[in-house]
């Protein structure tokens, strides 16, 4: 089949450039209450004590054993426990941020999980957490948790709950991933010496994921998530974040400094290149008073301005981890099928099984078909039930989408 026959999957869904996800940690959230303030803020137009909200869609993390005075699943009360139970059954709770600082042994993973299972709640995003002993990544976050001979042993059980994508320590201060890579944008005139480190840093990253080096094959590729085995045998995912602030990838991860990193200049760059983003963040760390502050508050509803305008799609680290996943593997199915998937039928099938295979639905998709095709049959099969398809002409072309339904958030008071 010639290249003009071919089915083409955008890489981000119909009518959006680019999608970002922000991904906090929740360290040093002080309570329930400011936790939540971050939810309904994010999550609503509503008003709230951090301001109206910005009406976007934003995840969250949490975890289980803290210290006390960290906000986390066993050191809070019932209230705020059936409220963090509401929001991962929704999807505005996505990430495990390990199963904490004081979680040393596979009793304590047992214990979490269980907790999550008896109602049938699901997480498929893992972020390592400081040095927590069951986190995954060995080099950076000295972690224990694929380890069979360790105490703190659980990628068995975390992978049969149903963790699929694991973070284990890598950041770039590259902005957009899934698209070429390209240093510009990191390198700041009004702070050059310190930007220019910045940079310095991560060319030094790629040149050693080049060279092999698997701590930066990430770095390399500039992919956003690759295949990885874990210590145990265990299939995942792992992912990469990102945050480009001038003064390194640490410089700005705090909820008091994420007006240094969303810019209007990043959100252009992004934007323009056509990636993807998940941004590294700890909005819990704030010591301004308010908690967000005028500036905090106007870099989000900036964000919001770029994506109610069509341009990036926020949505959460999981459903952008999983929209990739689809199209990764339909693009895989179409490359070694090319004569297989050649109608609509058919590409309607391998669209179905690549959605089963990863457990999500096929929200997003956008698809250019051929000339000559008219998406009769991919609008009319039942894969699709149940969601809107968008039809659009392009040069002659016809575009077919389906629509991305916003998560709703439930009743959390
Ligand atoms: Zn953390």
């Amino acid at each position: 089949m010639s290249e003009k026959r071919k089915i083409r999957i955008r890489p981000v869904p119909h009518p959006f450039r680019a999608m970002l996800a922000i991904c906090s940690d929740l360290d040093e959230t002080p309570d329930g209450k400011t936790y939540f303030d971050i939810v309904r803020f994010f999550n609503s137009r509503g008003s709230t004590p951090l301001g109206d909200g910005v009406d976007l869609e934003v995840g969250n993390s949490i975890y289980f054993d803290m210290p006390a005075g960290h906000f986390s699943y066993w050191n809070t009360d019932d209230t705020y426990r059936s409220m963090i139970r509401a929001c991962i059954q929704s999807g505005h709770i996505d990430c495990l941020h390990s199963f904490g600082d004081l979680a040393a042994t596979r009793f304590h993973a047992e214990r979490a999980l269980s907790e999550l299972e008896r109602n049938n709640y699901r997480l498929k995003v893992w972020a390592d957490h400081a040095v927590a002993p069951t986190n995954f990544g060995h080099d950076i976050m000295k972690g224990h948790g694929d380890d069979p001979h360790h105490p703190a042993y659980h990628a068995d059980l975390t992978y049969k709950h149903g963790i699929r994508y694991v973070w284990r320590g890598r950041v770039t201060s590259v902005i957009g991933q899934n698209t070429n890579l390209s240093l510009r944008g990191i390198f700041n005139v009004r702070h050059p010496v310190k930007s220019a480190d910045t940079l310095l840093r991560e060319s030094l990253k790629r040149a050693l994921g080049m060279a092999r080096n698997k701590k930066y094959l990430l770095h390399a590729s500039n992919d956003i998530m690759r295949k990885v085995t874990l210590l145990d045998g265990t299939s995942v995912h792992e992912f990469m974040r990102c945050n480009p602030h001038w003064g390194g990838v640490s410089c700005g991860d705090r909820g008091d400094r994420i007006d240094q990193v969303i810019t209007r200049k990043f959100l252009d760059r992004l934007a323009g290149r056509g990636g993807s983003c998940i941004l590294y963040t700890h909005l819990g760390k704030s010591g301004s008073k308010p908690f967000f502050d005028k500036r905090v508050v106007s870099a989000f509803r900036l964000l919001s301005e770029y994506h109610h305008n069509g341009r990036i799609l926020v949505t959460t680290t999981g459903r952008l981890l999983d929209y990739t996943m689809l199209i990764d593997l339909l693009n895989e199915a179409l490359e070694s099928n090319t004569g297989k998937i050649s109608d609509e039928t058919s590409f309607v099938s391998s669209v179905g099984q690549c959605a089963r295979d990863i457990g999500c639905r096929v929200h997003g998709l956008t698809i250019d078909l051929p000339a000559g095709l008219s998406g009769e049959h991919i609008i009319g099969n039942g894969c699709f039930s149940n969601l809107t398809m968008k039809r659009v002409e392009i040069d002659g072309r016809v575009r077919l989408a389906t629509e991305w339904p916003r998560l709703q958030l439930p009743d959390i008071g």
